[in-house]
């Protein structure tokens, strides 16, 4: 299976492994396999029989064909072994009769981000023995906290690669400062950065477009790649779990084969959601994607009317890792339904003007298989605290986006397909925003997780519990100005 880029069909098709090394395809376009395998009743029924690595193993191989499957199921057997994924990686909870969650959050940093990030590390190691790759991958990371810490997860001590991550010292949460600073790990560094987000990411892009910094990292063995979303090896193993969870409701007698099964998935970047995309199109009986957004609602309007539009306010909410105005991995969707050369033509407008308009007929095409809902903060607030009340079940604010959003969803189209929506974070993660939705006022403690332990009856996940007694292995801040050097220093350590 070879890949090609979204926005041109002259761009020279590559591997699997080359298009994960590379991440972005030369003409700035991402890469997209060639075609979408497909599964028959009997593949899925075969599934059915199999454990979680064995099926993400299995979907895998039909992308990754230049990997053996004796290499992808090692990969996965480690990547989503019990020790890092504590009662199973993907188990689906029913919330109430109509709708079933999907938890994704029970691994090492308590976030989705680790189905992909636990597996892409070793398929980028790989990915450089199988191209002849002499030098070590030197990942660089500008965090805003969530994505940082599930890198450094995933990349710890995986061979032929090393790690550092760039932070805000003063722009991320307590708990998050200290999941990295206390990161454990031979091959991994982390620093902080006096100034925002926005200081570490353009301090980040600077370090990739500096000629320099490349001859003087590639005359110590370097290449710098990135961990970034938009990369192959990030969405394919996410494909995984959207076909795990039809099998799972088999299983359990909550569905026949052939049975639709929609899916409601929190949405930022558009990475989940089309995943989902292509378990269905690969035959796996998905009914309607429910795109879930929240108070950021590009993507809603999108689906409704066909028109992207970034020119908008910006919104802090207190669902964070939603907070996007630009879903990159749409542009993925747009290259299957409208193909290459309109593709090219929209993401030229988006850059240039902040909008673009897709041909109604593109539009029917994508309204077919997904709708648009969105969820403001007092929505938010509202769905999170009523599944606890009344369902004692325990969500963080994205879930509850997609919770909220079902609802509506279910309201509006009286449908009765089976239907789960897509967990994403503990709610351990968000603590302080959960315990303001369930208790309805701002509650001030020096202890979240133990107060939402206490109030909830539920317990503290151990990787967000055993913090506090770590040691701080990174405790440094530099200036921007001083991350060049910073490289420099951690790639000859
Ligand atoms: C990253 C993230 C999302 C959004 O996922 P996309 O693939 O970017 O759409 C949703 N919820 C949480 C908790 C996340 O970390």
């Amino acid at each position: 299976m070879n890949y090609r880029s979204t926005r041109s069909k002259n761009t020279p098709a590559v591997s699997a492994a080359v298009a994960i090394k590379n991440g972005l395809a030369p003409d700035g376009g991402l890469y997209m396999p060639e075609e979408i395998p497909l599964l028959a009743e009997a593949d899925i029924r075969a599934l059915a029989g199999m454990n979680y690595p064995e099926r993400a193993a299995k979907i895998l191989s039909l992308y990754l064909s230049d990997y053996t499957e004796e290499e992808l199921l090692n990969d996965c057997r480690i990547a989503y072994a019990d020790d890092r994924f504590p009662g199973g990686a993907v188990p689906l909870t029913q919330i109430n009769s109509r709708i079933s969650s999907l938890e994704l959050w029970h691994g090492p940093t308590c976030a989705f981000k680790d189905m992909a990030l636990q597996i892409m590390p070793r398929l980028l190691s790989r990915a450089l023995e199988k191209t002849g790759e002499k030098r070590t991958a030197l990942i660089l990371v500008a965090t805003s906290g969530d994505t940082g810490k599930a890198a450094l997860e995933g990349y710890r001590d995986v061979p032929h690669v090393k790690i550092l991550v760039f932070f805000p010292t003063d722009g991320v949460s307590r708990i998050q400062k200290l999941q990295m600073t206390t990161q454990e790990g031979n091959n991994v560094g982390v620093c902080g950065i006096f100034g925002n987000f926005d200081d570490a990411q353009n301090g980040v892009k600077k370090i990739f477009s500096d000629p320099a910094m490349a001859a003087e990292l590639d005359r110590l063995g370097y290449f710098l790649s990135s961990a970034n979303s938009i990369n192959w090896g990030r969405l394919a193993p996410q494909i995984a779990y959207y076909v795990s969870a039809y099998c799972d409701m088999l299983n359990a007698g909550r569905i026949s084969l052939g049975d639709k099964l929609d899916v409601v998935v929190p949405t930022g970047n558009f990475g989940n959601i089309f995943a989902a995309y292509l378990a269905k199109r690969m035959g796996v009986p998905l009914g309607k994607l429910v795109c879930a957004s929240n108070r950021n609602n590009v993507l809603t309007e999108f689906l409704q009317t066909g028109k992207y539009d970034r020119l908008r306010d910006f919104h802090m909410t207190t669902s964070p890792s939603m907070d996007i105005l630009i879903s990159s991995n749409l542009e993925r969707l747009l290259s299957v339904v409208c193909g290459t050369e309109k593709t090219a033509a929209y993401m030229d407008s988006l850059s240039k003007t902040g909008t673009y308009t897709v041909a109604e007929e593109d539009l029917a095409k994508i309204q077919h298989d997904f709708v648009g809902y969105c969820c403001n903060e007092e929505e938010t607030a509202f769905y999170l605290h009523e599944a606890f009340r009344d369902h004692r079940y325990l969500m963080d604010t994205h879930t509850a986006v997609a919770y909220g959003s079902a609802r509506k969803y279910l309201a509006d189209t009286k449908s009765d397909t089976a239907l789960f929506i897509v967990s994403t974070a503990s709610p351990y993660k968000f603590a302080p925003a959960v315990l303001t939705d369930i208790t309805g006022k701002e509650t001030a403690t020096a202890d979240p997780l133990a107060a939402l332990s206490s109030l909830t009856g539920t317990k503290v996940p151990a990787p967000l519990a055993e913090l506090e007694a770590k040691a701080v292995r990174f405790p440094g801040s530099v200036a921007p100005t001083d991350m060049p050097a910073r490289v420099l220093s951690f790639a000859k350590e």
